[in-house]
């Protein structure tokens, strides 16, 4: 029933109205966001109310979309359970420090194993590393679940170009610094502008005064001198003449300097990662749900429904023993890889789509070093390294600068490299070594122990993020069949799967989906 309220009650509505008065739309706008009524990436996290008469409902997996779920399940009072077939939460949200473990799975049977050694505090996190400020699901829950989150630095301006094998014309072979690139490339190009306004060679649609201060602008901006408006070199660019204009385009470095990326908001600055790994995001939904609702080591091997309930059974891995649970309903967030093995009866077309979405061959090393040496030697402090060596992406920890050791991220692919997924790990750790130090020479003598995940080879993932979907694919996987539907990152509606958004998404929508079925009956 609607109760008016009286007039000195701030409702949200009426403190959103008072905004719009002193503010207008856009500060109502902000204001909206930060407490979650408007659109993030992900959209906006589902109002739910109301319990259904049978709620029973199995979750399959504790990764973020399945985690996701049980917390909002939770809090409306459901009586769910979830299997998860490993020791912890997260899935492929995995930080590697001292104490992990990892077996690899290569056709069914058990390949070569690894055990972190690394020093207490250190990390690398494998699987997701960074979260965009517009990653606004991810975010919301890491405040309310009191997961601390910290900058993480997507561009450090000292860090390194390294094209190698003639890719980069004049400046292959070189290690060229981001702020030379970023400071001779506008120069350059601001003093051109500012040139060809002097001789009023450029068509500007401008007043005499606006094309004054626009002068005045491109010199500040460009570091030009002010009386002859030329680009020289300053002393925060660093030692040595500026590269010229056709060496630097020759280059093609300037075209990699761009941190607002055009068609989505991933890469703006700032990024942030959770304080002590990216693990410490799945561990806060974990804390706020009673401990006897997720079931580990829980491999689910069927999923049989009917009219009248869904039967899961699972196998227990450390015991042996194989368990048959009974439900209402059933939420699968399980990568696609997985769910595609799994006895399952849903329609053939469900069926088909499922297989139709393929997992990315992502892999990454981490390598345990006994000296911050990029810092000390290269006053490096976060960000990346701008190769074209087979490393993908090689990058710098964000956190504990200025300490003694540090992690670094070695290697960060999403694609094959050569065959390395077919080699030892000795083998794949002697190939980042040999052309990291390309560019940090230190990196061998340095090193204390690397730490490698290659994605494909790992037990109840088989695959890294998948793949984006055709909609109509996406509408396919969403749908919900009698009395089960999927959750996972695959059938994200907003946001792309390869990022933790997309998951939060996805099991936005499974959960309105599975509610809004379960209040029918
Ligand atoms: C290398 C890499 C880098 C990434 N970088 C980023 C990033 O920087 N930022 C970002 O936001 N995102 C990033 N992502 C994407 C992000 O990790 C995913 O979008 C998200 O974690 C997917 O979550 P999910 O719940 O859908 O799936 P998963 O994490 O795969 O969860 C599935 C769960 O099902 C469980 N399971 C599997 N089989 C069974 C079974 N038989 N029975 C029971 N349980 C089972 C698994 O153990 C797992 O816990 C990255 C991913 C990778 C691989």
């Amino acid at each position: 029933m609607h109760q008016s309220l009286p007039s000195n009650v701030l409702t949200r509505r009426r403190f959103f109205e008072q905004l719009g008065l002193i503010g207008g739309a856009s500060l109502v706008m902000s204001a909206m966001s930060s407490l979650e009524l408007m659109a993030g990436q992900a959209g906006v996290r589902p109002t739910l109310s109301g319990k259904p008469a049978k709620s029973r409902v199995i979750i399959l997996g504790a990764g973020v979309s399945g985690l996701v779920v049980a917390y909002e399940l939770n809090k409306l009072g459901y009586d769910y359970r979830v299997l998860e077939a490993r020791d912890r939460v997260g899935g492929l949200n995995w930080s590697v420090r001292r104490g992990t473990e990892h077996t690899e799975f290569v056709d069914g049977k058990s390949g070569e194993k690894q055990v972190c050694a690394w020093d207490e505090g250190h990390y690398v996190n494998v699987g997701p590393w960074r979260i965009p400020y517009t990653h606004t699901g991810v975010l919301n829950y890491c405040r309310e679940l009191g997961v601390p989150v910290q900058v993480f630095v997507n561009e450090a301006d000292n860090s390194y170009f390294f094209y190698e094998n003639n890719a980069a014309g004049a400046l292959s072979n070189k290690r060229v610094r981001l702020r030379e690139v970023k400071a001779d490339m506008i120069g350059h190009t601001n003093e051109l502008i500012a040139k060809a306004i002097d001789k009023n060679a450029l068509d500007v649609p401008l007043s005499a005064d606006d094309k004054q201060r626009f002068v005045k602008y491109l010199v500040s901006q460009g570091y030009l001198d002010a009386t002859d408006h030329a680009y020289k070199a300053f002393e925060f660019r660093g030692p040595g003449d500026p590269y010229a204009l056709d060496v630097l385009l020759e280059s093609g470095f300037a075209n990699r300097v761009r941190s607002i990326p055009a068609t989505d908001g991933t890469s703006a600055a700032p990024m942030f990662q959770p304080v002590g790994g990216m693990d410490q995001f799945p561990k806060g939904f974990q804390r706020a749900l009673p401990a006897n609702r997720i079931a580990f080591n829980a491999e689910v091997q069927s999923v049989l429904q009917s009219d009248t309930g869904v039967k899961v059974r699972y196998l227990d891995t450390k015991s042996g023993k194989t368990t048959e649970v009974e439900a209402d309903f059933v939420v699968a967030c399980l990568p696609m890889t997985i769910l595609s093995k799994i006895e399952i009866n849903v329609s053939d077309e469900m069926k088909a789509a499922i297989k139709q979405v393929t997992h990315s061959n992502s892999a990454k090393m981490g390598l345990m070093m006994k000296r911050r040496f990029w810092e000390e030697d290269d006053h490096i402090f976060g960000g990346h390294l701008y190769s074209n060596l087979p490393l993908g992406e090689f990058s710098y920890p964000s956190y504990d600068y200025f300490t003694k050791k540090g992690v670094l991220l070695g290697l960060y692919a999403n694609g094959p490299v050569g065959d390395l997924l077919d080699r030892t790990v000795a083998e794949r750790i002697e190939h980042v070594l040999t052309h990291a130090s390309k560019v940090h020479p230190q990196v061998r003598q340095e090193l204390e122990s690397a730490f490698t995940v290659f994605w494909k080879k790992v037990k109840y993932s088989e695959g890294g993020y998948a793949g984006g979907a055709a909609a109509a694919r996406r509408e396919q996987l969403s749908k919900m069949e009698n009395r089960i539907v999927i959750g996972s990152a695959a059938t994200t509606p907003y946001s792309q799967p390869d990022w933790q958004e997309g998951a939060v998404s996805a099991g936005w929508q499974a959960l309105q989906t599975v509610h809004a079925r379960a209040m029918r009956g």
